[in-house]
């Protein structure tokens, strides 16, 4: 049985308006076992905060999971070392509060700047040099993740997100290089059904590398409200690769604020929902997940 969570931004407009302790008592609520936290945010909180949050968390046996979409002055691959070396010192203060929620899974666009695309098409040989920026900066960071307990999970995303990481086998070819027990990648369903040739064969050929699994139906509804995947066909192919981490869902159907802004949601894929429709729409996912990988 996996571990089934929630991303914290589903019932938010805007990345900075996010409550977390009605949030951890939402989720733990409607089913999950995980809610998936803004690295950015919670590197800022106090110890006391810290503990205090872990300490909700703990009362409904909710774990937490950081994700990260590294901001441009962040950028791990950028071509000023004076960016590079920030980003390092941010991602260091991540990896140094998260055992002090107790969490152990770093994950998304962990690897470079977050729609931080190029200004113009790039050759092959100029992808494999920012790549190399992208792991020389990895490599200084692997050692801080192993020593915090962390697994550094590097997200596979579509190409109008990123350009370095867009299919599972760039993904696995990259974390392969970083040679660390702490180096995972992350697939993503919304993203894998835009790149991927075969969605089963990419799970497959990522193995045991596979340490995060985001899921979303193919316009980031709910898993099972479309049914527009292969969602037994994804399951199995998670059992049989041994997937043991969490299934971590990313729903994004609300309009208007910088999540939808960012996510480039320009409708309502809510329909109109109320805060109790989308705490049904949360749980009734929750409950298909778990039927799913039961
Ligand atoms: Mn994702």
């Amino acid at each position: 049985m996996n571990a089934i969570g929630m991303h914290y931004g589903f019932w938010s407009h805007n990345w900075d308006e996010i409550e977390y302790a009605p949030l951890i008592e939402k989720v733990a609520r409607l089913g999950f076992d995980v809610c998936e936290v803004a690295s950015a945010t919670f590197c800022t909180y106090s110890d006391e905060k810290l503990r205090e949050l872990k300490r909700r968390a703990d009362g409904h046996g909710l774990t937490f999971t950081y994700s990260i979409g590294l901001e441009r002055e962040y950028d791990l691959a950028s071509d000023d070392p004076a960016v590079r070396e920030n980003g390092v010192r941010h991602v260091t203060e991540i990896l140094r509060s998260m055992p002090k929620v107790g969490a152990s899974i770093l994950n998304g666009v962990s690897y470079a700047g977050w729609q931080a695309m190029p200004g113009h098409g790039i050759t092959m040989e100029e992808k494999r040099r920012k790549e190399a920026l992208a792991l020389e900066s990895l490599r200084r960071l692997m050692p801080i993740a192993e020593d915090n307990g962390v697994v550094y999970c590097c997200e596979v995303v579509n190409r109008f997100e990123q350009y370095l990481l867009n299919t599972a086998r760039e993904g696995a070819a990259f974390v392969r290089q970083l040679e660390s027990p702490s180096a995972r990648v992350l697939l993503d369903t919304f993203h894998m059904n835009i790149e991927e040739d075969d969605l089963v064969q990419a799970i497959l050929e990522t193995g045991e590398l596979l340490g995060h699994f985001h899921v979303g139906e193919r316009n980031r509804r709910p898993p099972g409200s479309t049914n527009s995947l292969p969602w037994q066909d994804l399951a199995n192919a998670l059992k049989r690769i041994g997937y043991q981490g969490a299934v971590v869902m990313e729903p994004f159907v609300l309009m208007g604020g910088s999540i939808p802004y960012d996510i480039k949601v320009w409708r309502d894929l809510s329909e109109g929902a109320s805060v109790p429709e989308l705490d049904r729409m949360a749980g009734d996912a929750c409950k298909f997940l778990r039927s799913l990988f039961a």
